[in-house]
């Protein structure tokens, strides 16, 4: 019998962490402090020393940091927010939650990652149509930074505040600088999946600038002033539970390595794989943290089937572009479509990523998908 591929295996890291996790629940079980207890400012702090943010915000889940961010902007009707058309639903969500337009752009063909050109026509159109430009969300897809210099230059040529959403690339770097510390505010997830996963719904917003650490802790507790019972202005119910914050902790006491292993699968998949699918890139001057290990291949279907077929687990992400999906087909796209976001919608697959795979098991896996591709 052949062992049982996992497409992310949690457990391994689990029985690694072992009772160093079990302890540090047992302490929170122990306090009592279930909310905004001393493990969520001690967490908040190795967060921002991790990445060299100034402030960290930790918050319930990785949608509500985006959220968090376009109400401390004050973003509402009327104003537009640009987010790539290849992402996930939560990026364009908190802009419609907000009452602001979110318009599409397209991503580039290498790194999926929000491409320049098309924010800039975006901008320009939708000054045209009488909307605000306010905020753009380039997104890090699958945990590589997305081409901040570039992004940033646009943006700050038009007023727009810059939010990363790096729900996929925390731990990850551009031009020697940590993911946390490219954009104006950096959101992250804590979502089991994520490179730096609790084991239930967390988030975090990084940011440089007092006042904006000031408001956001305010949101993120119905707005609070000076105390709970003061409320100066309308905010959410959305802090990371205490038990989250001690077991992200432990977590990311072992995460520089888990970086370091998930970049050793990435290399040898990518050696592997060359001359046989399209291999992902990483843009000069990026480190990737590998949320996911994402291929283009032209024959998507079959390919699943046969992986399937040997006990090979893959995954979509993300099989319609957002200007596709129900909820946000009426919303604006960029002049000239998406073509970009359309076709990789099409062709691209993910395949087991995490930093216990073992090479054994990865060896298994670039054999059965060689076959795959060739058709044998
Ligand atoms: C996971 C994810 C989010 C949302 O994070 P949650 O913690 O699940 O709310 C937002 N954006 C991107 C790109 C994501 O991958």
């Amino acid at each position: 019998m052949t062992e049982h591929i996992a497409f992310i295996d949690l457990q391994a890291q689990r029985r690694r962490l072992g009772s160093r996790l079990d302890k540090a629940i047992q302490r929170v079980l122990t306090h009592g402090m279930f909310i905004l207890g001393p493990e969520t400012d001690e967490l908040e702090q190795q967060l921002a020393t991790f990445t060299g943010a100034k402030y960290v915000v930790t918050c319930a889940n990785g949608t509500d940091a985006l959220h968090l961010c376009l109400m401390m902007e004050e973003i509402s009707p009327g104003d537009a927010v640009f987010v790539p058309a290849f992402t996930f639903s939560a990026t364009a969500e908190v802009v419609v939650l907000v009452g602001a337009v979110p318009i599409f752009v397209d991503v580039l063909p290498d790194t999926f990652n929000m491409d320049p050109v098309s924010l800039e026509a975006a901008i320009r159109d939708a000054k045209r149509q009488g909307l605000k430009p306010r905020a753009v969300i380039p997104v890090d897809l699958f945990g590589q930074p997305a081409d901040y210099s570039s992004l940033l230059t646009v943006a700050s040529d038009h007023g727009l505040l810059v939010v990363a959403d790096a729900a996929q690339s925390f731990g990850a770097s551009l031009d020697g600088k940590p993911v946390g510390t490219l954009a104006d505010c950096t959101t992250t997830s804590f979502f089991p999946a994520k490179p730096l996963g609790c084991y239930g719904d967390g988030g975090a917003i990084l940011v440089c600038d007092q006042e904006r650490n000031t408001i956001l802790r305010s949101l993120r507790a119905h707005g609070k002033g000076d105390n709970k019972y003061d409320n100066i202005r309308v905010g959410m119910n959305s802090r990371l539970d205490t038990l989250q914050a001690a077991i992200l902790i432990e977590k990311l006491a072992v995460f520089p390595g888990e970086i370091a292993a998930r970049q050793k699968v990435a290399r040898r998949y990518t050696e592997a794989l060359s001359g046989v699918v399209q291999a992902p890139a990483v843009m000069p001057g990026a480190t990737s943290v590998w949320a996911q290990y994402t291929i283009q291949v032209a024959n998507r279907d079959q390919i699943i089937a046969s992986l399937k077929k040997v006990g090979i687990p893959t995954a979509v992400y993300y099989p319609l572009p957002l200007n596709r999906q129900k909820a946000y087909r009426h919303l604006p796209t960029v002049p000239g479509g998406v073509p970009v976001s359309e076709r990789l919608a099409n062709q691209v697959l993910s395949l087991p990523m995490h930093p216990y795979l073992a090479p054994n098991m990865q060896d298994r896996i670039v054999e059965e998908l060689r076959k795959a591709a060739s058709g044998v």
